[in-house]
C-alpha cells in the first residue's frame, strides 16, 4: 500500500510491443533485451518476467544484475555486458548460463588461466571507434583465436556505435567494416546495433542486437518521435496536487525566490521532486498536463515538490492527477529542458517510486 499519490506506472504489453518493433526492424537478427539499470527504471525483474517467453537473451551491465535475474527465477541467458573479473565469476556465469563479454586482456587472460569453463559462451568486445572498452581488432584476433581453442563455443565479437543514432555516420560505417572483417576472418557471429542503430544502419543490424530504449518506448533519434516509429510509452509518472495558492503579481514561489510572478497567478504543488528523479534544475521551463492541456513548472524543483502555474487551470483542483511525464509529455522532452537524455531521468527512478505494472 502507497498513500503519497505519486506512481509510475509500467506498461508491459508496451515494452513487448516495442520488442517485437526491434525484431521487425531485423527480422533475420535476434534481439539480447538489454535491461540493465532496473530495466532503464522499469523493473528488472518485472519486465524480465514478462519478456522471457519471447526474448532469446537479456543484457545488464555488471555480474550482481544478472544474479538478482537469477535470484528472481529468470532462467533465459544473460549478457553481461562489462565482462567478469574473477574466477569466482567466471564460474558463476558458467553454472548460471550468463555470457560475460569479455573486454580486456585482464580478463581474458583470466578465463584462459581458469579451469572448468569448456562450455561458457563468452562474448568479446571489440573496440573499433568508442573508445571506452574493448580490444582493438588486432589483439581481439589473436585472444579470440585462444578462445576458439580453449571453449566449445566461439566467441561472440561485439562492438558498441559511437555516433549511432547519426544517419549516414562515416563513423558507424568504419566501426561496422572493422568488425564485420574480423568476424569473417574468424567465422564468428556478431553484435552490434543498439536501439538507434537498428534504424541507422539496418546493415549493422545481423547476428545479435541489443535493443535498450527503444523498449521502453522512448525515441532512440532525437527529433523523432516514439510515436512517429512505431514506439508504444511504457512509463507514465504521475502525481496529485497537494496544495493551491494564489499569489501577487512580484510575488516569487520556492527556494531562491527564482521565479517571479509577472501577474496573480495561481500555484499547485505537486508531490513529486528531485528525490524522486524530476530534475532540479533546468535550463527551460518543464510542463506538465493535467485537464487535458499543459502547465508550466515554475521555481527550483524541491526535494519531494514541484511548483506548476496553473492560472489557465481554474478547475485545477487538490487531488487532481497530473501526468509528469508519459503519454503527452515524452520523458525526452522534459531531459531536454534539463539539458540531459531520457535515459538518465527514467535510470533514476528509484525506490521511492512506487511501479505500478499494467
Ligand atoms: N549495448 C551496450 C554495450 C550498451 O552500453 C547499451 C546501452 O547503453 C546498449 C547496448 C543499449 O543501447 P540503447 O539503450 O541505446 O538501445
Amino acid at each position: 500500500m502507497h498513500y503519497r499519490p505519486t506512481r509510475a506506472r509500467i506498461n508491459l504489453p508496451a515494452i513487448l510491443h516495442n520488442y517485437r518493433q526491434a525484431s521487425h526492424l531485423a527480422p533475420k537478427a535476434r534481439q539480447v533485451a538489454v535491461i540493465k539499470a532496473d530495466a532503464y527504471g522499469h523493473g528488472a525483474v518485472e519486465v524480465a518476467k514478462y519478456l522471457a517467453p519471447h526474448v532469446p537473451a537479456f543484457a545488464v551491465a555488471f555480474i550482481d544484475e544478472a544474479l538478482l535475474l537469477r535470484s528472481a527465477g529468470i532462467q533465459k541467458p544473460v549478457l553481461i555486458l562489462e565482462g567478469v573479473n574473477s574466477a569466482e565469476e567466471l564460474k558463476l556465469a558458467q553454472q548460471s548460463d550468463l555470457w560475460p563479454m569479455l573486454h580486456s586482456a585482464n580478463q581474458v587472460d583470466g578465463l584462459l588461466k581458469s579451469d572448468g569453463l569448456d562450455d561458457l559462451q563468452c562474448w568479446l568486445k571489440v573496440d573499433t571507434g568508442m573508445h571506452r572498452l574493448g580490444l582493438n581488432p588486432v589483439e581481439a584476433q589473436s585472444w579470440a583465436d585462444k578462445l576458439g581453442r580453449k571453449l566449445n563455443k566461439k566467441p561472440v565479437l561485439a562492438s558498441h556505435f559511437s555516433c549511432a543514432e547519426e544517419f549516414h555516420s562515416e563513423t558507424n560505417k568504419h566501426q561496422m567494416q572493422q568488425l564485420f572483417a574480423l568476424a569473417a576472418h574468424l567465422d564468428c557471429e556478431v553484435s552490434l546495433a543498439n536501439s538507434a542503430a537498428l534504424y541507422t544502419l539496418p546493415g549493422a543490424a545481423v547476428g545479435w542486437n541489443r535493443p535498450g530504449i527503444m523498449l521502453y518506448g522512448c525515441s532512440p533519434i532525437p527529433g523523432k518521435t516514439a510515436a512517429e516509429m512505431g514506439l508504444q510509452v511504457a512509463m507514465q509518472v504521475t502525481s496529485q496536487i497537494i496544495a493551491l495558492r494564489d499569489i501577487e503579481a512580484g510575488e516569487t514561489v520556492g527556494y531562491n525566490g527564482r521565479w517571479q510572478a509577472s501577474q496573480k497567478s495561481r500555484i499547485a504543488t505537486l508531490a513529486i521532486g528531485y528525490a524522486d528523479g524530476y530534475p532540479r534544475l533546468t535550463n527551460s521551463s518543464s510542463e506538465v498536463y493535467l485537464h487535458g492541456q499543459r502547465a508550466q513548472v515554475v521555481g527550483t524543483v524541491s526535494m519531494d515538490m514541484l511548483a506548476v502555474d496553473v492560472s489557465h487551470l481554474p478547475q485545477a483542483a487538490i487531488g487532481d492527477e497530473v501526468e509528469i511525464w508519459g503519454q503527452h509529455i515524452p520523458v525526452t522532452e522534459v531531459a531536454g529542458h534539463a539539458n540531459t537524455i531520457g535515459y538518465e531521468l527514467l535510470t533514476r527512478i528509484n525506490q521511492r517510486m512506487p511501479r505500478i505494472y499494467q
